[in-house]
């Protein structure tokens, strides 16, 4: 039968078994989360947390749904306040990816940027920026999924009771993370009740201050981390911990290379935080000594990070794809020819393809390939002082071939040279060619040069 409303397709998310990955002695199931309308778990108690609010009349015709978000929150909320006719205002930590905001735009929903350095009690922390706005907006509902009930209730309500029957009322652990708490606090009342054997294990960033919490009673100062919806720096009013079995510090890099692994293997494309609770799930699995039946989420869709995780340049940059550091010049190059970088450009092809490529990579110049050989390099002012000097035939330089633009003077560093040896170079405005031998490796310019310091320096 069709649904009624996109609204109503909230909720009963598959559950499908990991075969291709070593999970030990035990049997590990993913719930996907990811196929709610809005691609996360988060649809759920924005659903429930919206209709609560009109049902008491915290939410009238013609009011404003307020809320503090990483995102998916935000985005659900700006899902159903749509369809039901309500203006929306998110506050988001500037971390968050791109493809959340601009989604959460995209469904209408006003976002409000914030730091994602300050913590609780700064008033350029996202809740308290939220609560601010709230109060000086007329008819304004702050949602706030880290306190009201309706976000726990909602899991409690839904999510709990279909992984207990997809198991067969079978199942022994759920590995759940912590962003509001909803999804630990809302599934572990309900277990406790149902199935007092499961036991709740958390999924927690390395730098969050809740898994510490839970192994060792002593609440930490909280770190940074790049995980996008989990790990907090204060307990929320809406996390039970004492729900909590076991814990886990999971880092980004571990997450990363999670979500890309579980990808790969089985096909399923899911987010950062996702990889979190995998990779937790995965150590769970590989300690028990008895085969278990073990359950974790699939929290949000890997489309809302194809711009991060599942981009290697991005990767690379921020040093997760596990390259060995060794000091010499190859650890610089970000994009390296010999891995496939597609961001490079052949002499004949025409000067708008050149700028179009440079566009798209968001980088200045490209190397200039013939037969995987380095020819030559095309720098943006190469291509301005042509159009300069074409005069009334600017339209012409567009059509031109590279070859005739470039310059064919082309400036070389071995791989192997110690990452000094850049710094007179870079002083002269040069961008160097990597030659590892004979075979082109990658340019590195300036920025490639601070961005190495960067990761050095975490
Ligand atoms: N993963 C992602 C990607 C999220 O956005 C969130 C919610 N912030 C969670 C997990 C955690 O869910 P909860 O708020 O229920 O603790």
């Amino acid at each position: 039968m069709p649904a009624a409303s996109v609204l109503d397709l909230i909720g009963r998310t598959p559950l499908v078994e990991v075969t291709r990955l070593d999970t030990g002695l035990c049997r590990l199931f993913l719930k996907l989360e990811s196929q709610n309308p809005s691609g996360s778990i988060k649809d759920r108690p924005a659903r429930a947390m919206i209709e609560a609010a009109e049902a008491d009349g915290r939410l009238k015709e013609g009011g404003t749904v307020v809320e503090a978000t990483a995102g998916n929150t935000g985005v659900g909320l700006a899902l159903v306040a749509s369809r039901k006719g309500y203006r929306t205002v998110l506050v988001v930590p500037d971390k968050m990816s791109r493809e959340k905001i601009l989604h959460a735009r995209a469904l209408g929903a006003e976002v409000i940027l914030t730091r994602s350095d300050v913590g609780k009690g700064h008033p350029d922390y996202y809740q308290d920026l939220a609560l601010a706005f709230t109060e000086k907006t007329p008819g304004a509902f702050y949602a706030n999924q880290f306190e009201n009930p309706a976000n726990p209730a909602s899991h409690q309500a839904t999510t709990a009771p279909e992984i207990f029957e997809d198991m067969g009322w079978d199942v022994d652990a759920i590995v759940v993370g912590v962003g509001s708490g909803g999804t630990l606090t809302g599934i572990g009342r309900y277990m406790a009740k149902a199935s007092p054997k499961t036991e709740m294990v958390l999924a927690d960033p390395a730098g969050s201050i809740l898994a510490p919490l839970v192994e060792t009673g002593i609440m930490g100062e909280a770190g940074s981390w790049a995980v996008e919806g989990i790990g907090e720096d204060f307990v929320p009013p809406n996390c039970d911990l004492s729900l909590v079995k076991k814990a886990y510090s999971i880092s980004d890099a571990e997450s990363f290379a999670a979500s890309r692994d579980l990808l790969r293997k089985e096909g399923i494309l899911a987010g950062s935080s996702s990889g979190t609770l995998l990779a937790a799930a995965l150590r769970y699995c590989r300690g028990e000594s008895e085969p278990k039946r073990v359950v974790t989420l699939v929290c949000d869709s890997g489309a809302k990070y194809l711009s991060k995780v599942f981009n290697d340049a991005y990767m690379a940059q921020e040093g997760w794809l596990g390259r060995e550091r060794t000091g010499t010049v190859r650890d610089v190059v970000i994009n390296r020819f010999d891995e496939g970088s597609e961001i490079f450009v052949a002499p004949n092809e025409t000067v708008a393809s050149a700028f179009a490529r440079m566009r798209a990579a968001d980088v200045s110049q490209l190397p200039v390939i013939e037969n995987d050989r380095a020819v030559g390099l095309v720098e943006e002012s190469d291509l301005l002082d042509a159009l300069v000097r074409a005069g009334p035939d600017i339209g012409q330089v567009f059509k031109t071939p590279v070859g005739e633009v470039m310059a064919g003077k082309l400036e070389t560093i071995s791989a192997d040279a110690p990452v000094s040896e850049l710094l007179p170079l870079f002083e002269r405005g040069l961008v160097p060619l990597v030659m590892d031998g004979s075979k082109f490796l990658g340019l590195v310019t300036r920025i490639d040069l601070i961005n190495h310091f960067r990761i050095g320096a975490r």
